[in-house]
């Protein structure tokens, strides 16, 4: 009986081993479906070999019936019900008739549950899927004791053999358990294909979207140098109007350029740079914007440290943050860079005693498009944070409204000098 019995474990088992492998790439739709047909399979096998006990049969038919049933519905629990019918009646024998009314009992309580099974969390059923699977058990005595009693035979003759079938009715329910868990993993792992192919396609589409801004930005390039021609020639009104449409045009420029470097920000140019220089150049680059808000750019540091790295996306992504950090902070007020470290890493700090963040602002800050600025983009931040994490550095930002803002970004050194 023993070895009957791992053979029904393995035959039970063996349609997810086959759709392992034959089946793999199958569509999430197609997953119950197809599980469910080679589960009726199982379960037409599983009869040829029965455990007997006395005139009635065991054996594990419920198992694939009650899980494609809750997984599949009424149409997937139905070829299983339908073939493991077909197989009974074949067989034959005095208790067909209460075959039919066993399998037929053991599609209906699956069945009405289906509905509301599938909506639930994976843990949840498989636990439902356990509770289900003592169902057979349940009504399974009850037919033993209705045919027995039909043929005249007293309780205590087959009492005996009512036991075992309890004890098989529990391993029963171990295996129902058993396909419960391999039937969720096929279907995380073909949820998880879908997943993956979607996120192909959107790479797709994002590559797609960089060279079309590629390909708007040059002419771009050219009807904005010689709308600056016209520029100079104009008077008036006219003027005004083009410096209008030269302001949006460098808008327009700057959403592309941003999205670009979002979109792909590759380190092409690697070479060794000089930290203090690039700040410095920035600096430089900036100070009249910072002259205009009436904001102090101070630039405190202690020797220089040297990088390898891309000069140009280094100076992008320290511009973004010391850009906002100017554009936060009011007449008066102060943007502090300063840098410190040693031969292996570097702590550069920008500080701006601005306007600051909420708890939820600073949530936001990585975000696409997120932007409080009439005229902002919402890349910027973005697209200094996958600069510096494409350097391999770390970048924190802390801030406290109406205090300021703190950026503390580190990078790798390969020297530091005095
Ligand atoms: P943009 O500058 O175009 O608005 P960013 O991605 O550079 O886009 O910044 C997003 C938002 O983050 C800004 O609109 C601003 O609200 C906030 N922010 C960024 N840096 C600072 C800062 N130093 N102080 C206060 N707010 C900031
Ligand atoms: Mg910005």
């Amino acid at each position: 009986m023993v070895e009957k019995l791992l053979l029904h474990v393995l035959i039970i088992l063996a349609p997810y081993l086959i759709f392992s492998i034959l089946f793999e790439n199958k569509k999430n739709k197609m997953v119950i479906f197809t599980i469910s047909i080679l589960n009726g399979v199982a379960a037409c096998l599983v009869m040829f070999f029965p455990i007997s006990s006395g005139e009635l049969i065991f054996d594990l038919r419920y198992v694939p019936l009650v899980i494609a049933t809750l997984y599949g519905g009424p149409v997937s629990g139905g070829i299983v019900l339908l073939m493991i019918l077909f197989i009974r009646t074949i067989m034959g024998g005095d208790a067909l008739l209460f075959g039919y009314i066993g399998t037929i009992l053991g599609y209906l309580l699956p069945l009405i549950l289906h509905r509301f099974f599938i909506k639930l969390v994976p843990k949840v059923r498989m636990g439902i899927a356990i509770l289900v699977g003592v169902w057979p058990s349940i009504f399974n005595p009850f037919i033993i004791i209705i045919y027995h009693s039909n043929l005249g035979i007293p309780y205590s003759e087959y009492s005996k053999f009512m036991e075992s079938f309890l004890i098989l009715g529990a391993i029963q329910v171990i295996a129902i358990g058993f396909s419960a868990v391999l039937t969720e993993t096929l279907i995380e792992r073909s949820l998880m294909q879908e997943k993956i192919q979607t996120a192909e396609k959107l790479n797709t589409l994002g590559e797609l979207a960089a060279s079309i801004a590629h390909e708007v930005r040059n002419p771009l390039t050219v009807v904005k140098g010689f709308l600056q021609l016209l520029e100079q020639e104009e008077t008036g009104k006219k003027r005004e109007y083009l410096i209008l449409v030269l302001n949006e045009l460098g808008r327009a420029e700057v959403i592309l350029n941003d999205y670009l470097n979002f979109a792909k920000p590759k380190l092409n140019n690697i070479t060794e740079v000089s930290l203090h220089d690039v700040l410095q150049k920035i600096v430089q680059l900036l100070e009249p914007l910072a002259n205009k808000e009436g904001v102090t750019i101070q630039f405190e540091h202690e020797g220089d440290f040297l990088l390898k790295t891309d000069r140009y996306q280094l100076k992008q992504a320290l511009i973004n943050i010391i850009k906002n950090a100017i554009e936060a902070t009011p007449a008066g007020g102060y943007v502090t860079i300063t840098t410190e470290g040693n031969e292996s890493q570097v702590r550069l700090v920008i500080k701006d005693t601005g306007k600051g963040m909420s708890k939820e602002q600073l949530e936001h800050l990585g975000t696409v498009f997120y932007t409080t600025k009439d005229k902002g983009t919402g890349l910027g931040t973005m697209v200094s944070i996958r600069i510096i994490e494409e350097m391999k550095g770390k970048i924190e930002y802390s801030s406290k409204v109406g205090m300021g803002t703190k950026v503390i970004i580190t990078l790798p050194v390969i020297k530091k000098s005095e």
